[in-house]
């Protein structure tokens, strides 16, 4: 079964309705599928590369199909655009990405676009016409797979882009960020013009799949994101003795990591003293010197810490250190603190949930609440404008992989929210 027909097999039709269509989406999120297919079926279409645009290229097609107008911007965002009654009200600007991790999945990004595209056709058939203007928007780049960074088109819409990081960029091949710019027909200049008229734009609502189990879990199609968390990364190194494990006794070690292991033990405890939304992750441990029979006189590990209000993970951030300081001052263990990075979280404000909430409860729908722990455009798009997010059930909460999966159905209702969110964002 190829997966438009693996989408329509088990749809719900009476979903069908008010103009929307499921069969459209699913044809679409197949023809986006064949662009960059990998053997494994997969999708590689990594940002600025000719995968990617022959994806903007395609939803450009349709946008002009759907009588959208459509613009594209230095950086390579496309934006189609319905008028409004008032056309000089700011826009809602709805959208996501095409880009892909290298052998992703169909529906991180693509989704998102669809959905909000789809909004768009069905308003072509009921003859509905919004208050303001409503763009669709695909972001260049967001996955970060080529440059190790990520979010480009969001921020250079924002004006966050700035040359000093740019142009040192090198990428997975080698290529300065010039050169891969310019293979795509964009230019470096005019990529550094693209901030929009912020005055122009209200808010940002983005669908995307939740890539988690937390719905799936719940049993619903879709639920309200609380906030996008903000991760801070430590380094933290424990420096102990090395030392010969036959000949040295139990009683005269500095083994680092021991110290290391009781401080990775410890830190599951912390998330839950700060918030139930905070996580705090170590994924990365070198020992050294990595011997069968030697004490392990070094340990260098990574700590992820998150939550989607700044104060709580920050507070989070203090008790980790804390605890890696007392396990290992305890054990006569020297510690080094190196912090990589720290990025605010975007919490999403109440008045953008309750507006979701209305059109969850409007589908019949219970309304269920979960906050983002990975970053999406809207993270970005938050720094200057107010954002919701939907996010739509995930299988098994598998993501950047071949297998990730979300029901057509799921889908769908993903696209009635969006639609009720944003005819009824004015009344
Ligand atoms: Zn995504």
């Amino acid at each position: 079964m190829n997966l438009f027909e693996k989408l329509v097999s088990d749809y719900d039709v009476s979903l069908d309705k008010n103009g929307v269509s499921g069969e459209r989406l699913a044809a679409r999120l197949a023809a986006l599928s064949e662009i960059g297919l990998t053997p494994d079926k997969g999708s590689h279409r990594i940002g600025f590369s000719k995968e990617e645009k022959a994806a903007k290229d395609i939803v450009k097609k349709w946008m002009t199909e759907a009588g959208l107008t459509v613009t594209q911007d230095g950086a390579g965002n496309v934006f189609g655009r319905v008028e409004g009654k008032n056309p000089d009200l700011p826009a809602l600007l709805s959208g996501s990405h095409v880009d892909s991790v290298p052998n992703g999945g169909h529906f991180d990004g693509p989704l998102g676009v669809l959905a909000a595209l789809e909004v768009a056709e069905a308003w072509k058939q009921t003859g509905f016409v919004p208050e303001r203007p409503y763009e669709v928007v695909i972001f260049s780049d967001e996955e970060g797979s080529r440059f190790n960074g990520g979010f480009s088109g969001s921020a250079s819409m924002i004006g966050e882009a700035t040359r000093e990081e740019y142009l040192s960029k090198i990428d997975i091949n080698g290529d300065s960020f010039t050169k891969v710019i310019e293979d795509i027909g964009l230019s470096v200049d005019e990529f550094f013009q693209s901030k929009r008229d912020l005055s122009k734009l209200e808010a940002f609502v983005e669908i995307h799949i939740e890539q988690g189990k937390r719905l799936e879990r719940g049993g619903v199609p879709v639920g309200i994101v609380t906030g996008i968390a903000g991760p801070c990364w430590l380094k933290l190194t424990f420096t102990g003795r090395a030392g010969h494990a036959g000949n040295t006794p139990m009683n005269d070690r500095q083994d680092a990591l021991v110290a290391a292991g009781q401080f990775i033990h410890e830190v599951q405890s912390l998330p839950g003293q700060v918030s139930s939304s905070a996580v705090a992750t170590v994924g990365k441990i070198e020992v050294i010197p990595n011997g069968v029979n030697v004490i392990p006189g070094e340990v260098r590990l990574s700590v992820d810490i998150r939550d989607i209000q700044k104060e709580t993970r920050d507070r989070l951030v203090d008790l980790v250190l804390e605890k890696a300081k007392t396990v290992s001052s305890a054990q006569g263990i020297e510690l080094h603190i190196e912090e990589t990075l720290r990025e605010a979280p975007v919490p999403i404000s109440k008045e953008m949930q309750q507006r979701l909430e209305k059109s969850v409860v409007a589908q019949g729908i219970e309304p269920v609440y979960l906050p983002s722990g990975a970053g999406h455009d809207s993270m970005i798009v938050g720094h200057v404008l107010p954002v919701a997010m939907i996010f739509v059930q995930s299988k098994d909460g598998v993501s950047h992989n071949p297998a990730e999966w979300t029901d057509l159905s799921d889908c769908v209702q993903s696209v009635h929210v969006l639609k009720d969110f944003v005819e009824g964002y004015d009344k």
